[in-house]
C-alpha cells in the first residue's frame, strides 16, 4: 500500500489586498522527497513556503500534513511542533557562541539558554550532536565561534540545528545563495543525505544547482502551477522555456 503524502497543498490561494499572489496551487510531497520549487521572481514560491509553515494564511484551499492533519489554520509554532521546519536565507545562529553550543541549544530548545549551557548532557545527546557535526562537515570546528565560520558553514550549521529538532519536512529558501561552487556542491550532497530520512522543499534560483541535484521540480508562474516533473521534462516544456528561461 502506498504511503500517504507527507504534505499536500490543495487548491491554495493567497491574497494580499486583493492581489492573488498564489492561485489554486497544488503541491504534493512524498516522504523522503527532495523537491525543488522554481519559477521567475514573483511567481509565488516564497508565499507557498509561508503558507506551509503557517506564516501566511490562505484565503482558500487546504494544507494537509502526513495525510491526516489539517494545518491550514494552525499557528506557526504549532506547525513547527508537528515537524515542519523553515530556514530563511539569512542564517539565524548565535554568532558569539561555538558551533557545539549552537547545536546544543537547538537540541534542547525547550530549556532556557542558561540551563542548556550548564546542564550535563546525556551520552545519547552528545552522540546526536557528534553525528550532526559529521553530517554537516563541521566536526573539526566544534569549538569555533559560529560568527567566524564561512557563509556556507553558517548555512550548514543552521541546517544541523534544524535537524536536531527532528523535523519531518524542511523548507529551505535559496540555501546556496552566496555560496562558492564547492560549498554549493557540498550542500547538494547534504540535502540528498537528509532526504534519505526526511522530506525537503527547496525554493531555488540557481539553475545549475537545480540541474545537478533535482530529481523532481515544480515550476510556478504568476501564482499557479506551470509544470511538474523531472528537470529534463521541465526543460523541454515550451511554456517553461517561454516564461522562465526566456527562450
Ligand atoms: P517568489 O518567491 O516566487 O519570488 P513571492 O511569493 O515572494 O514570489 O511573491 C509573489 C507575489 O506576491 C509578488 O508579486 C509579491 O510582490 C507579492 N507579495 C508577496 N508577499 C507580499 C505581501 N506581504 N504583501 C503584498 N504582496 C506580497
Amino acid at each position: 500500500m502506498k504511503e500517504s503524502a507527507i504534505l499536500q497543498c490543495d487548491d491554495v490561494t493567497v491574497e494580499f489586498d486583493g492581489f492573488k499572489a498564489v492561485q489554486g496551487m497544488n503541491l504534493k510531497l512524498e516522504k523522503g522527497e527532495l523537491r525543488f520549487l522554481i519559477g521567475p521572481n514573483g511567481a509565488g514560491k516564497t508565499t507557498m513556503l509561508d503558507v506551509i509553515c503557517g506564516k501566511v494564511k490562505p484565503s482558500a484551499g487546504r494544507v494537509t500534513f502526513d495525510g491526516k492533519v489539517d494545518i491550514t489554520r494552525k499557528k506557526e509554532h504549532q506547525i513547527a511542533e508537528l515537524g515542519i521546519g523553515r530556514k530563511f536565507q539569512a542564517p539565524s545562529i548565535f554568532p558569539s557562541m561555538t558551533v557545539a553550543e549552537n547545536l546544543e541549544i537547538s537540541m534542547r530548545q525547550k530549556r532556557t539558554v542558561f540551563a542548556t549551557l550548564f546542564a550535563k548532557m546525556a551520552a545519547e545527546e552528545r552522540e546526536r550532536i557528534e553525528h550532526q557535526l559529521t553530517m554537516i562537515g563541521l566536526q573539526d570546528k566544534t569549538a569555533w565561534r559560529a560568527g567566524g565560520l564561512s557563509h556556507g558553514e553558517k548555512q550548514w550549521l543552521e541546517i544541523g540545528m534544524m535537524l536536531l529538532q527532528e523535523p519531518e519536512i524542511l523548507l529551505l529558501d535559496e540555501p546556496v545563495a552566496g555560496m562558492t561552487d564547492k560549498e554549493t556542491e557540498k550542500t547538494g550532497e547534504l540535502l540528498h543525505q537528509i532526504a534519505r530520512k526526511r522530506s525537503i522543499v527547496v525554493v531555488e534560483h540557481d539553475m545549475e544547482f537545480v540541474r545537478n541535484f533535482a530529481s523532481k521540480v515544480t515550476v510556478m508562474h504568476e501564482g499557479r502551477l506551470l509544470k511538474e516533473g523531472s528537470m529534463d521534462e521541465v526543460q523541454r516544456d515550451d511554456r517553461v522555456a517561454e516564461v522562465y528561461l526566456g527562450k
